[in-house]
């Protein structure tokens, strides 16, 4: 029997290059007896193979079915040719065009091969803390341009030895073409500083640095984004004098421990958290503490939780390598001043750290962008996002269809900016609060790196409404510079679009928007935030929202949950009565203060916020009275909600308006009775769930509207956002929730791109 040789030619486009692709096709063609060649090409890969037609057929769904663990195929395409005579499978290299652009790899966590040679005495690796190949290590941190070589890398100034250069050319070899690959003959070394002394190299450097960690001081570890602040995460001293340096009251401080185990001891894992924390992401997990784990309080205060991570890259590993007396937990939290960006260059480190650590692990692999590590949490047994950075971006979101190119701006707080081009959204890493020059500074920086490595010319700006933003500010400018239209989004339009697209919607159906957030401008000049719209990417209408309520001191009042608590009983026309928590939280000056305030309307725009209604409540049942950050009064009465009890209060719902009086004065006449805060705030949040549901079938009947989808930093409430799915799926509705972005306004530049692309500029 003779077998007939067939040609096949086929196209992969997604994140398939710095990801060990090519060699993968490499070994494949080789596992199946096939001739041909492989090579990058401006929007992927292309590949020839010759052979007998089963084994062309078992390679293209081998390709489809088992991909590099890093590749994302987002399209494969194939068309049978002519055989070409072919008697060997080759690499071929490629010549980049201008205007070409292919997504660029996220850094990557370290591989359990690697892992494995970084601790065996035998390796020539043996203990080198910046070991890594095709499928691990610095990725996005170190990429200067575009094609991903080397020269265009932080990597460019170490030459390879001859080792390393051997493994690189050879196709067989786990470090084939990996770019970043190195090894303690050639590659980045470790130093320790003290006062700006040099006092160790290499495996020095880093005992040096873990006996200062064993006796409690403070370390600046440079990593593969940024700087980090470690410090013994069990030592209560060390953890309260890093959150006196910092000038960070409250706010959790992320763990870092060294393996799974060392997890366990302090939280309690799900398999779903588990897979979590070990994806290939390593991204900083939400966990539920266990009763007696020696974390600090400190590291997390009035927190049944804990933000731990794995460690992602091989200087991290090194840096927790179990030892007796060695603390297995570290606290490891972005190396900067309270709202300021994480430091990343040795300089900026230097100059900005020095009050803040007592020592410095260093490194001379520079880093090129800044990046924070990401952070999520289990919901509904899938992963949820609260911060998408390290590990995620920039790998795109793919949207529904193709769109013009599109520069977003995002949002003011927790800000990430989206560029656009064809049907990818490159929404950028982390970028922070944009309240201050650094913070603006680090946007304009990597609006420029985004334009240049994706090849993008934006031709509309899309920016929120709020003239004030910093992010708006620059949108403005930069359209009355270049003539760009300029395309304003209403905030909770931009929270709709933005969890359609993360939904993967591609149509023009309306949906019922849930846009739950603390703030973001109306077209009425209202601070809205609790707001049910109907609508799709091109527009909405809004049907129902909070009824408004003074907001005393304007965005003052995310520091103040009494005076909020306050405002909606004087708002509901509820007595002070002083024995209540929020108005025993403050003296009679600032009562009567406040109450001037609230009569004469100074300085009290109107609001619609649900987050402020969250800190009303967590104010008046005795939870929080002042917040150090945003969302804290909040988090914490959700943390003791009763998952039990199942009592609830009525909202009045007249009109499109939501009237919360009913609540306040179920909430007080318990409160009265002595019913405790676990109830209280569960029967809370119950109200919530059903007043929801109370509002969507009403104007399900209204619209005949079916689909629910949930946005705002409101729904990263665990217990609101489960009972809030659950009830609205029972009651006949589908619901869309945030997954790939986060649903606070860490995702409102994706949204605005959406709702731009369908402004009649475009
Ligand atoms: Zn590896
Ligand atoms: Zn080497
Ligand atoms: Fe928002």
């Amino acid at each position: 029997m003779t077998t007939e040789i067939v040609g096949l030619k086929i196209w992969v486009r997604g994140i398939v290059q710095g990801v060990g692709f090519r060699p993968f096709i490499y070994g494949l063609a080789e596992t199946h007896h096939l001739t041909g060649w492989v090579r990058n090409t401006s929007s992927g890969v292309e590949i020839e193979v010759n052979g007998p037609q089963a084994g062309v057929f078992a390679f293209l769904s081998a390709i489809h079915d088992n991909p590099p663990p890093l590749a994302r195929i987002d399209e494969l395409h194939s068309q049978p040719c002519e055989p070409n005579g072919y008697t060997s499978f080759e690499i071929h290299s490629s010549q980049p065009q201008a205007g070409d652009f292919i997504p660029v790899s996220p850094d990557v966590s370290i591989c359990p091969d690697c892992q494995k040679e970084l601790f065996s005495p035998t390796d020539r690796r043996y203990r080198y803390p910046f070991i890594n190949c095709t499928n691990c290590g610095p990725r996005f941190s170190i990429i200067k341009d575009i094609p991903y070589d080397r020269p265009l890398t932080t990597m460019a100034g170490f030459k390879m030895c001859p080792d390393c250069q051997a493994e690189y050319d050879d196709p067989h070899n786990r470090r084939f073409h990996a770019q970043p690959t190195a090894c303690p003959v050639c590659g980045p070394q470790l130093w320790y500083e003290e006062n700006g002394q040099n006092l160790g190299e290499r495996e020095e450097a880093l005992q040096l640095a873990r006996q200062a960690l064993k006796a409690g001081k403070i370390i600046a570890v440079k990593g593969l984004g940024g700087f980090h602040l470690a410090c013994d995460a069990t030592n209560p001293q060390a953890v309260e004098e890093l959150r006196k340096r910092k000038k960070r009251s409250d706010k959790p401080f992320a763990v870092m421990a060294f393996d799974l185990a060392a997890v366990e001891r302090h939280c309690l894992v799900s398999s779903k958290e588990k897979e979590l924390l070990q994806s290939h992401q390593h991204p900083i997990v939400i966990l539920e503490r266990k009763p007696g784990s020696a974390v600090a309080e400190a590291a997390a205060p009035y927190q049944h939780t804990i933000g731990m991570m794995l460690p992602y890259t091989p200087l991290h590993l090194l840096l927790l390598e179990p030892a007796p007396g060695f603390p297995d937990v570290l606290v490891m939290t972005s190396a900067n001043l309270s709202e300021e960006p994480i430091a990343y260059t040795d300089e900026d480190a230097h100059s900005r750290l020095a009050e803040l650590a007592d020592a410095y692990l260093l490194h001379d692999r520079p880093i090129h962008m800044r990046g924070d590590d990401s952070v999520a949490r289990v919901i509904n047994q899938s992963p949820f996002m609260i911060r998408r950075s390290r590990g995620y971006a920039p790998d795109p979101i793919q949207l529904p269809y193709a769109i013009p190119s599109i520069l977003a701006v995002g949002a003011e707080l927790k800000n990430t900016f989206c560029l656009t081009r064809d049907d990818y959204a490159f929404l950028s890493h982390f970028i922070g609060d944009m309240e201050n020059y650094e913070t603006l500074r680090s946007f304009e920086e990597g609006i420029a790196h985004f334009e240049r490595l994706f090849r993008i010319q934006p031709g509309v700006i899309a920016s929120d409404l709020h003239p004030d933003y910093l992010a708006t500010r620059y949108a403005v400018q930069r359209a009355t510079e270049s003539g760009l239209p300029l395309v304003q989004v209403q905030h909770h339009h931009a929270h709709l679009a933005a969890c359609l697209a993360d939904n993967h919607w591609d149509t023009d159906e309306p949906v019922l928007g849930l846009s739950f957030d603390g703030t973001g401008l109306g077209t009425d000049g209202a601070v809205w935030g609790s707001e049910f719209l109907l609508g799709n990417y091109a527009g909405y209408r809004r049907l129902c929202h909070l009824a408004y309520v003074p907001l005393p001191g304007g965005d003052m009042a995310t520091r103040k949950p009494a005076r909020m608590a306050l405002a909606h009983l004087w708002q509901a026309g509820i007595d002070w009565e002083t024995d209540l928590p929020p108005v025993e939280a403050l003296c009679y000056d600032e009562r009567t203060a406040l109450r001037t305030q609230l009569t004469h309307r100074l300085n009290s725009p109107s609001t619609s916020s649900m987050g402020r209604l969250f800190d009303a409540a967590s104010a008046l049942i005795g939870v929080r009275q002042v917040a150090t950050y945003e969302g804290q009064a909040a988090i914490e009465m959700e943390a003791m909600a009763d998952p039990h009890e199942g009592g609830s209060y009525v909202f009045d719902i007249v009109d499109g308006l939501v009237d919360p009086a009913p609540v306040w004065q179920g909430l007080i006449s318990d409160w009265r009775q002595g019913t405790s805060r676990p109830v209280l705030s569960a029967r809370f949040h119950n109200s919530v769930v059903q007043m929801v549901l109370d509002v969507c079938k009403i104007i399900q009947q209204q619209t005949g509207v079916k689909t629910a989808a949930l946005s705002g930093g409101v729904w990263q409430n665990r217990f609101l956002l489960e009972k809030t799915c659950a009830a609205l799926e029972k009651s006949g509705f589908a619901v869309l929730t945030h997954h790939q972005v986060p649903a606070n306004d860490g995702c409102i530049a994706l949204g605005q791109a959406m709702v731009a692309a369908k402004a009649d500029v475009v």
